[in-house]
């Protein structure tokens, strides 16, 4: 390499989102950046409060490296956390706030948590987990509580903190590969992990998200999804770097999200696919047209193809999305290719259900051979596993040598989702790993006999799992909740009506009626309903 063209200052700098908050507050610093509730904070008030907290931690002693674990709904002190956190150095932990104190204070344990952010309406959990943590204690700020809160849990208030602190001054991180956050997993099938962000893996994934999403300086995005799963899929970063607007939403609630849809003039939102059909389902929705599109982008679940389509005739626009906690939220998108759009709306919405292609920001995706570790043939039919490379791949968990190396064995994330690999290079997820059902050797999809039930005109949502089965080894049971308004079904009319749709190994073999347990994140609980099938 010449002298004259060796990186250097000039030309090489470090990724960080904290370059999206300190150039949208040079931008537009008048512009409102966040609204929630009667609280509206513009970008130079949002920058720096986020500047105060990072000056008020520092001040408190946070060192390079150190986490800081914060448990609040969706609200302006999440944001701000995700900015003012690490401009302190520190690694933002935050928590879902529907864990149990006990999970909480592993997690607080575990994470080794110098600092913890309570919000006043999560205080109980919060202080009940502080109560239960064996080893050293963190550091406790409180949001909105009471003196005597305060007292309790001996935290000292947040709007003093941010009132009293000195602005801390705007720094790059020494290396672009630091920690910027720690997210735990959910855990269902093991002990929680937690998977290290990068503040190169967040940047290049929010700007991944702004071009997937098309976010623009005009958009406002709602907040229904919770800025605990995966940093919020990176959208704190990915909105404030397009100078957009937060709508703060502290809780689920599709009254609310309808009217902040008009009111705050929403264009752009994310949700798991159970919030859509609580949209769906909602009283308000009945024969509603938005006066405007809506963009929804949909994940963490597969949404069946009738929920798409539901969502579309009411004038949302959907994109679908794929990821996982170890892979910042997003990394795949199911990308409309200009043909579809003449395709009718039924045809187009199956389409859609598929999990898609990599985004940009990912640099390779492919579906393997479990045995062989080679890529399995694009015929739509092959089941392998789904395997990702590139930037926006965690660097690892946290304390965790063999996981980590288990997860990106031979140079590629392994998801442990099982998926086929469709001639137009689309992927299709057909199972977690544990969910496929094998019955009689024939695997089947659980996802493949959700969407036949799900297009039945009386299901509202339907989960299909593994029971044990004395001649088949398993044979699949479907769960099933019916539409508030629907008329009764049996067992054989659901039997009747998947196989009219599917083969007839496929189809269930028993079905339940009833509510299905969901965990925070939108996810069915399926080993609790294995649980219940194999009971039955
Ligand atoms: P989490 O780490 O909690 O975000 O969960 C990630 C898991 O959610 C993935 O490994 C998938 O099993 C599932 N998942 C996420 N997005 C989708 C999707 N669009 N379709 C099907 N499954 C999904």
């Amino acid at each position: 390499m010449k002298p004259d063209l060796v990186r250097r200052e000039a030309n090489h700098v470090a990724l960080t989102p904290l370059d999206f908050i300190a150039r949208s507050a040079d931008v537009v610093p008048h512009k409102i950046a966040v609204v929630d509730g009667e609280r509206r904070f513009t970008y130079a008030e949002f920058e720096d409060r986020a500047a105060r907290l990072a000056g008020g931690l520092a001040a408190r002693g946070l060192r390079e490296g150190d986490v800081v674990s914060v448990l609040a709904p969706n609200g302006a002190e999440m944001l701000e956390a995700h900015f003012g956190v690490p401009l302190a150095g520190g690694v933002l932990n935050a928590l879902n706030t529907r864990l149990d104190p006990a999970a909480i204070a592993a997690i607080l344990g575990h994470a080794r948590a110098r600092f913890f952010i309570l919000h006043a309406a999560l205080f109980k959990l919060g202080a009940a987990a502080l109560a239960a943590m064996e080893g050293p204690r963190p550091a406790v700020i409180v949001i909105g509580a009471s003196e005597a809160e305060r007292d309790a849990v001996g935290g000292e208030d947040h709007g003093d903190v941010l009132a009293k602190a000195a602005r801390h001054p705007r720094r790059a991180p020494a290396d672009e590969w630091d920690s910027i956050a720690l997210n735990y997993t959910s855990g269902t099938t093991g002990r929680p992990k937690g998977a290290l962000y990068s503040h190169r893996g967040a940047y290049l994934n929010a700007l991944g998200n702004v071009v997937t999403f098309g976010l623009r300086p005009e958009s406002v995005y709602l907040w229904t999804l919770p800025m605990f799963h995966c940093n919020g899929w990176t959208y704190p970063w990915a909105v404030t770097a397009i100078g957009a607007r937060h709508v703060c939403l502290p809780a689920i609630d599709p009254a609310r999200i309808f009217r902040l849809i008009e009111e705050e003039g929403v264009t752009h939102l994310c949700a798991a696919p159970v919030v859509l059909t609580m949209l769906i389902h909602a009283p308000e929705a009945a024969g509603l047209r938005l006066s405007r599109t809506v963009e929804v982008a949909t994940g963490g679940a597969a949404p069946p193809s009738a929920v798409i389509e539901a969502m579309e005739r009411m004038g949302f626009r959907l994109t679908h999305l794929y990821g996982m906690t170890e892979c910042y939220g997003p990394s795949t998108s199911c990308f409309p290719q200009e043909e579809w759009s003449d395709l009718p709306l039924e045809d187009r919405a199956r389409l859609m259900a598929r999990q898609g292609v990599r985004n940009i920001t990912l640099q390779m995706q492919d579906v393997i051979d479990r045995e062989t570790g080679l890529p399995v043939p694009r015929d739509g039919a092959t089941l392998g596993e789904l395997v990702l490379r590139g930037n926006t791949v965690m660097k690892g968990y946290l304390d965790a040598p063999e996981e980590t190396e288990n997860a990106l064995a031979d140079g590629r994330l392994h998801t442990g989702d099982l998926a086929v690999i469709h001639p137009d290079g689309y992927i299709e997820i057909k199972d977690r790993s544990k969910d496929i059902i094998i019955s009689g050797g024939e695997n089947i999809s659980s996802l493949e006999v959700e969407e036949a039930l799900y297009r039945h005109p009386a299901v509202m949502e339907a989960a299909v799992v593994a029971r044990p089965d004395p001649k088949w080894g398993e044979s699949p049971c479907a769960f099933v909740t019916l539409k508030p308004d629907a008329e009764p079904l049996t067992e054989e009319d659901v039997i009747a009506f998947c196989r009219e749709r599917l083969a007839r190994f496929k189809c269930p073999r028993s079905v339940v009626f009833g509510p299905l347990p969901k965990t925070s994140t939108g996810k069915i609980q399926k080993y609790e309903l294995r649980r219940l099938a194999a009971e039955l």
